[in-house]
């Protein structure tokens, strides 16, 4: 079916902490859930309510969407309504959903019943049976169980004929406020149907309904992958993995040119987009001449947990003719792990070599790649 919505998002939240309707949740902003699912479900606009100076923020928010603009709304959620109706009468449609943004889970089988029950009713919203058991407040603190027989609590979007609220909306007493868009309908006389509720339309009240969104929203996996070569110079050692190893020769860099952690580092890095190693660690500045490239990893490494990241393995490939490695990888591997805090287990290390093509096959020097993946 056809239709417009509005996404009321000009709430300063402030007992949930801050403007929710903007923080990330499980790597998009809370209103932008609730905006993608109505587009996915066939708006023809949505028109989003905002408090004033708050449109950058819709804009960065929902960049990369169309079919939807912002409207400033008013002091009181009613205000904001009737200008989220403004905005999109243009649109035409003869069906509006009016919608909560801090509800940012809208599944499409939501949307999907309310749009049908229209066609037997002017409104049609989502409600959940109370389930609770519910008391009434008498007096100082003195509880009494009230009859909770047929109550419901209604949640949205809130789906209506476009010209039936408008009426009903012309028709509401001036200096009285309705506690939600239904209510002017009833007060109307018109019918409001009752679809299905679900339980993931829970409002974003407190800090506490953040943190089950953000459980919710689920986590994202990221990779990084990173590349490194360093040549060979005159020596008796050099460090690969962590691991200081006897050597005809050395490694020549600014640091201790261990090429695997560097490969491994700019890996981490590139899960977080965080640039790269040359980045964090300017090979022009005196500081790090000679320095244990373990520090450089760990630097990545609490880059991705200040992210509220956690690392969920990594995978280093060492290529070159000598030394062999696989005398060496399990104790790498060990390293590796002690360095990032994590287990062997999540470390892999692996060797190969270019078949003596190449500058590597010359043993002119060692290239090294790395792939992570990353939760956040
Ligand atoms: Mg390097």
């Amino acid at each position: 079916m056809d239709f417009a919505a509005i996404i009321v998002a000009a709430g300063r939240g402030t007992r949930a902490g801050g403007a929710k309707q903007w923080r990330d949740l499980g790597g998009r902003a809370v209103a932008r859930w609730s905006l993608e699912a109505l587009l996915n479900a066939g708006a023809r606009h949505v028109a989003v309510v905002v408090t004033p100076g708050d449109e950058n923020a819709a804009a960065a928010a929902f960049a990369g969407l169309t079919r939807w603009s912002t409207v400033v709304g008013g002091a009181e959620r009613f205000d904001s309504v009737r200008a989220g109706l403004a905005a999109i009468s243009e649109a035409g449609a003869e069906t509006v959903l009016i919608h909560d943004a801090a509800r940012p889970f809208v599944s499409a089988a939501v949307i999907e019943a309310l749009l049908a029950a229209l066609a037997e009713a002017e409104g049609a919203i989502p409600a959940l049976p109370a389930v609770d058991t519910l008391k009434r407040r008498h007096g100082s603190g003195v509880l009494i169980t009230a009859d909770r027989d047929g109550l419901m609590r209604a949640q949205t979007p809130q789906a209506f004929r476009y010209d039936a609220l408008m009426a009903a909306i012309d028709a509401w007493p001036d200096g009285e406020t309705p506690t939600d868009d239904a209510q002017v309908l009833e007060r109307a006389g018109k019918t409001v149907a009752t679809t299905s509720g679900d339980p993931m339309l829970f409002k974003l009240t407190y800090p506490e309904d953040f943190a089950m969104a953000q459980a919710l929203a689920g986590r994202q996996t990221r990779i990084g992958q990173g590349f490194d070569v360093h040549a060979f110079g005159p020596g008796d050692h050099l460090w690969l993995c962590g691991l200081r190893i006897d050597h005809d020769r050395t490694l020549v860099g600014h640091s201790d040119a261990d090429a695997g952690l560097h490969a491994l580092t700019d890996a981490l890095l590139g899960a977080v987009g965080e640039g790269d190693i040359g980045d964090h660690f300017p090979p022009t500045d005196p500081q790090w001449r000679g320095a244990d490239s373990g520090m450089f990893l760990q630097h990545a490494a609490a880059l991705v947990a200040a992210r509220g990241g956690r690392i969920i393995n990594v995978d280093v490939t060492l290529i070159c003719e000598a030394p062999k490695i696989k005398p060496h990888r399990a104790a790498m591997r060990a390293r590796i792990a002690e360095l990032l805090a994590i287990t062997a287990e999540q470390v892999s290390v692996k060797a190969t070599t270019t078949e003596t093509l190449g500058f590597i096959g010359r043993g002119e020097g060692i290239a090294a790649q790395a792939a992570v993946a990353v939760e956040v």
